[in-house]
């Protein structure tokens, strides 16, 4: 498989994720305002929408989303869904992962640490 194949292709397994994948998957991201866009003016030249990008600290996850803001509710409102670009090492491949799964992957990660821990003390 070359590299590029290889950079592009999703985890199949909750153990391919990457340690920052699963730690935002657990607790939720890091988000960072990274840069806001002005996207539109009114008559009068006054900026009215914008796109505004956070990035995630941790895993590097960016969230676009566009508002406008609304001169009846003085209050910027969403205007289109947000989209969210995961890094490499985010995302499952043919499945989505629900924080109740990876709560009891983890659970079952520390299960055996804790067996292996115990098995060496008794080695020794
Ligand atoms: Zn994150």
């Amino acid at each position: 498989m070359s590299v590029a194949a290889r950079r592009k292709r999703k985890a199949t397994e909750i153990s391919e994720l990457s340690e920052q994948a699963i730690a935002c998957r657990e607790t939720g991201h890091w988000w960072r305002r990274d840069r806001v866009e002005w996207l539109k003016k009114n008559p009068k030249g006054r900026n009215v929408a914008e796109e505004r990008v956070l990035v995630c600290d941790r895993c590097g996850a960016e969230r676009v989303q566009t508002f406008e803001i609304s001169p009846i509710l003085n209050r910027f409102v969403p205007i289109s869904s947000p989209r969210v670009r995961y890094p490499e090492g985010y995302l499952l491949k043919g499945r989505r992962l629900s924080r109740a799964e990876l709560m009891y992957y983890l659970y079952q990660q520390q299960q055996k640490s804790r067996q292996i821990l115990r098995q060496v003390g008794r080695a020794a």
